[in-house]
C-alpha cells in the first residue's frame, strides 16, 4: 500500500546523544540502544473514523521517537499497517450502505492527508491486512501444526473451524529460555483484570469451546456476506488482528525489532497478544521494547463516535485551522498523558504559533544554538514535548523584547531555527 509523502527532513548542525523512553512492559524508563539501525512498528488505523485527534495524537507522539532517534544519527525503519478488514469497518459499511472496500480505500486517503498535513513522517512501509493474508496463513497454519492453535466447533450461530490460539500452550513453550513470552509480559496485568478488558476490546471470552476464556482468535472462517479468502488448511475466511500484526512485523522488521508503538488502549489484548503469536510462531521476541501514547479526550469526557464528539484532523483544516496549530495543540501535552482536546487548548496553540513565528524576526544565531542544545535535551527525556514548547517560548519572549531594538533580522540563523523545529519537532513556522 502506498503511503504519504513528504519533504526531507532539514539538517541540523550536531546530533543527538541518548534517547531514554518508558517501556511499559519494564514498567520504568529505559535507554534506548545507541544502534545505527532503528526500526518501529506502530499500529495503524482500522479505516472507518480517520483521523480523529486520537488517532493524530498517536502518530505525533511516534512521529516524535522517529524523529529523535533520526537525530541521534539512526537510521529507522518504520513500519505501519492499516486493518483494512475488520468486524468495525464491516459493520460501518453495512450501516451505511457503502462497500467495505470504498470505505476504507476513502478513510485511508483522508489519513494519508491529515497525516502529511500533520507533518508526520511516513513508514517506510505501509501494509494492509488484506495484502497480508498470503503472509499470515502460513503462520497460522504453522501454530495449529506445533499445536499452539485449534479449531472451536461451530453451534447454531457460529460455523465450525474458527482457529483460536492456545495461550497456556504457548506459555508453557521452551520454559528455560529468558526471552520466553508470557501472558501479563506487556500489560502485567491478572486475568482476572484482563477478562473484562478482552470483552471491550474485541475478544470474546464467553465463546463455547475455547480452552482458554482469553485465547484470541487467529483465523475466522468465512460467513454469509462476509469478504473472505482462500486460507489453505484453514479454509476459507479473513485473520484475526493480532497475528495481522505479528507476521507484518516479522516480515518487514528484524525480531525482535527495536520499539512497538501503539494507544494505551493496545497494551492489552493487541501487544500482548501480537508477542505472544510472534514467540510461538518463531521462538524469537516480537519487540524489545513497548511504549504507549494516551487517551485523547473532549471537554473532559471521552471522545467517540458513539457520543458524536469525535473531532476529526480534517474537520479542523477545513474550518481553516494551521495544521502546525494542531500539532502543537497535541505536543502541548506530555505523550503518555491522557488530555483532552477543548477549544481552548487549540486557542493556546494558534496563540504560540503566532508568538514563535513574530520572534523568529530577532533571533540570532547564539539564540539557534541554545535552542537546539534544550529541545534536544527535553526530547531525549521520554520525548518530553511540552518542555521542547517551554524552551522555544523562552526563546520567543526574550526575543520579542528585543524585536524593536533589532537592527536587521539574521536570514540564516532565521533558517537555522526553521529548520531545526521542523527536524526535532515536526513543526513547520
Ligand atoms: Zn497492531
Amino acid at each position: 500500500m502506498i503511503a504519504w509523502n513528504l519533504s526531507p527532513v532539514p539538517d541540523v548542525a550536531g546530533s543527538q546523544s541518548r534517547i531514554e523512553l518508558f517501556d511499559t512492559a519494564q514498567g520504568k524508563i529505559v535507554e534506548l540502544p545507541a544502534e545505527p539501525a532503528a526500526s518501529l512498528y506502530v499500529c495503524g488505523i482500522t479505516p472507518y473514523d480517520a483521523t480523529h485527534l486520537g488517532h493524530a495524537s498517536t502518530y505525533v507522539a511516534f512521529d516524535l521517537l522517529n524523529r529523535t532517534w533520526r537525530d541521534s544519527g539512526s537510521t529507522v525503519s518504520y513500519v505501519q499497517n492499516v486493518t483494512d478488514v475488520d468486524d468495525p469497518l464491516l459493520e460501518r459499511a453495512t450501516a451505511t450502505g457503502v462497500d467495505w472496500r470504498e470505505l476504507a480505500e476513502q478513510q485511508i486517503e483522508l489519513f494519508r492527508t491529515d497525516m502529511a498535513a500533520l507533518n508526520v513522517l511516513p513508514p517506510d512501509s505501509y501494509i494492509g491486512a488484506v495484502e497480508s493474508i498470503d503472509w499470515i496463513v502460513p503462520v497460522v497454519e504453522t501454530l495449529v501444526h506445533r499445536g499452539l492453535a485449534y479449531a472451536v466447533e461451530g453451534n447454531a450461530t457460529e460455523p465450525d473451524g474458527d482457529i483460536y490460539f492456545s495461550l497456556d500452550a504457548a506459555a508453557a513453550l521452551s520454559p528455560e529460555d529468558a526471552d520466553r513470552w508470557f501472558l501479563g509480559q506487556v500489560s502485567h496485568l491478572s486475568e482476572e483484570q484482563m477478562l473484562p478488558l478482552s470483552a471491550e476490546r474485541g475478544g470474546d471470552p464467553d465463546r463455547p469451546g475455547k480452552r482458554n476464556r482469553l485465547d484470541p482468535l487467529l483465523w475466522r472462517q468465512a460467513r454469509h456476506g462476509e469478504p473472505a479468502w482462500h486460507g489453505g488448511l484453514l479454509g476459507s475466511g479473513r485473520p484475526g488482528w493480532h497475528i495481522e500484526c505479528a507476521v507484518i512485523a516479522q516480515r518487514f522488521l528484524p525480531s525482535p525489532f527495536t520499539v512497538q508503538g501503539g494507544g494505551s488502549d493496545l497494551v492489552f489484548p493487541h501487544h500482548e497478544m501480537s508477542a505472544g503469536h510472534a514467540w510461538a510462531s518463531s521462538d524469537k521476541p516480537l519487540a524489545r521494547h513497548y511504549a504507549h501514547a494516551g487517551m485523547v479526550g473532549y471537554d473532559g469526557g471521552k471522545m467517540s463516535k458513539s457520543r458524536g464528539n469525535l473531532v476529526l484532523v480534517s474537520a479542523l483544516r477545513r474550518d481553516g485551522v494551521d495544521p502546525a496549530a494542531i500539532r502543537l495543540a497535541i505536543l502541548s501535552f506530555h505523550y503518555r498523558t491522557d488530555w483532552s482536546w477543548t477549544d481552548a487548548v487549540l486557542q493556546q496553540a494558534v496563540e504560540r504559533l503566532g508568538r514563535w513565528r513574530s520572534a523568529l524576526a530577532a533571533v540570532t544565531p547564539t539564540d539557534v544554538k541554545e535552542v537546539v542544545m534544550d529541545i534536544r535535551s527535553a526530547m531525549a527525556s521520554d520525548l518530553d514535548a511540552p518542555g521542547a514548547l517551554a524552551v522555544v517560548d523562552g526563546w520567543a519572549s526574550r526575543a520579542g523584547e528585543h524585536l524593536e531594538d533589532e537592527e536587521a533580522a539574521d536570514p540564516e540563523a532565521q533558517g537555522q531555527l526553521v529548520a531545526a523545529l521542523d527536524a526535532l519537532l515536526g513543526v513547520r513556522l
